[in-house]
């Protein structure tokens, strides 16, 4: 049987990696979840350093 596991919707945007949930809210930014459906991209994230290091830019 499928299990009903949720994942944040703006993961990308405000965490490294996906955030898993079984209610209808991340549990640490309260965005919403959304079910975790086959991802079209890759998981690994290939550009989340690329990101991350303008995330950094951007702060700095
Ligand atoms: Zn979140």
């Amino acid at each position: 049987m499928r299990s009903d596991i949720r994942r944040c919707a703006d993961w990308r945007e405000v965490h490294e990696r996906p955030v898993y949930t079984l209610g209808s809210h991340c549990p640490a930014c309260g965005a919403e979840a959304v079910n975790s459906a086959p991802a079209p991209f890759d998981p690994e994230d290939r550009y989340g350093e690329y990101r991350r290091a303008l995330k950094r830019r951007r702060r700095g």
